[in-house]
Formats: structure tokens, sequence, C-alpha cells
């Protein structure tokens, strides 16, 4: 397995752990970009958000509602982010969605 998030699913790498239930995984990104940035990832392996079925990506945003909610982070607002592939941005082929938060984000971004 050479999957970074799948070793932190398995526990071979620490994280710091934000959130998880069953089928989701939420924790703390090691490169912050705000002051809250959290990744929230399904526990079973998907490269990119046209490889994982219906169900994993409602199950990911059903988790970002449950996240923010006990975070408080909504009403200052956050933002979301999935990148996919080179132009998107994405460096770790494991699906993974972005929380932001805790400053202003501006549009579009960079
Ligand atoms: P991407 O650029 O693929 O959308 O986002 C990947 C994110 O994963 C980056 O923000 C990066 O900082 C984060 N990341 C990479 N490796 C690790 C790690 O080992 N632990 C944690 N917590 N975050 C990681
Ligand atoms: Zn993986």
């Amino acid at each position: 397995m050479t999957c970074i998030f799948c070793k932190i699913i398995a526990g071979e790498i620490p994280c710091n752990k934000v959130w998880e239930n069953e089928s989701v995984l939420a924790f703390r990104d090691i490169s912050p970009a705000s002051p809250d940035h959290i990744l929230v990832i399904p526990k079973t392996h998907y490269e990119n958000l046209n490889q994982a079925d219906n169900i994993v990506l409602g199950n990911l945003l059903s988790a970002v509602k449950t996240i923010t909610k006990e975070l408080n982070l909504l009403s200052s607002g956050y933002r979301t982010v999935i990148n996919t592939g080179n132009d998107g941005g994405q460096t770790v082929a494991h699906l993974h969605l972005h929380i932001l938060a805790g400053r202003v984000h501006h549009w579009p971004p960079g």
C-alpha cells in the first residue's frame, strides 16, 4: 500500500483526527492554508471524485455538514474544495475534500 491517506486510515501514519464515522475520516491538514484546514476522506480508496460512487460523495458532504456544525464554522462561513487531477492541483491521489475556515477566502482562487 503506497497511498499516504490509506496509511493514515490504517493508523500507520498519525493524524490530528477531527471526526470519523464508519465510512469517513476527517483530520487536520499537515500544511494548513487557513487557520482551520480539515481534510475529509472516504475510508475506501478512490483516486478522485470521478472514480467514487455517488453514495461515497454524499457521505463526504454529509460529513462536512456535521463537522462544520460541531466546530462552529457555520456562522463565519467556510470554503470547501475538491481538487482533481493536475490542472485541479491534486497532489494526493486519494479522494479528499478540503474544509478551509478561520479567514476570508477570496474568489476566484489562484
Ligand atoms: P490536494 O493538493 O491533493 O488537494 O491536497 C492534499 C493535501 O494533503 C495538502 O493540503 C497537503 O498539505 C495534505 N497532506 C499531504 N500529506 C499529508 C499527511 O501526511 N498528513 C496530513 N494531515 N496532510 C497531508
Ligand atoms: Zn488511498
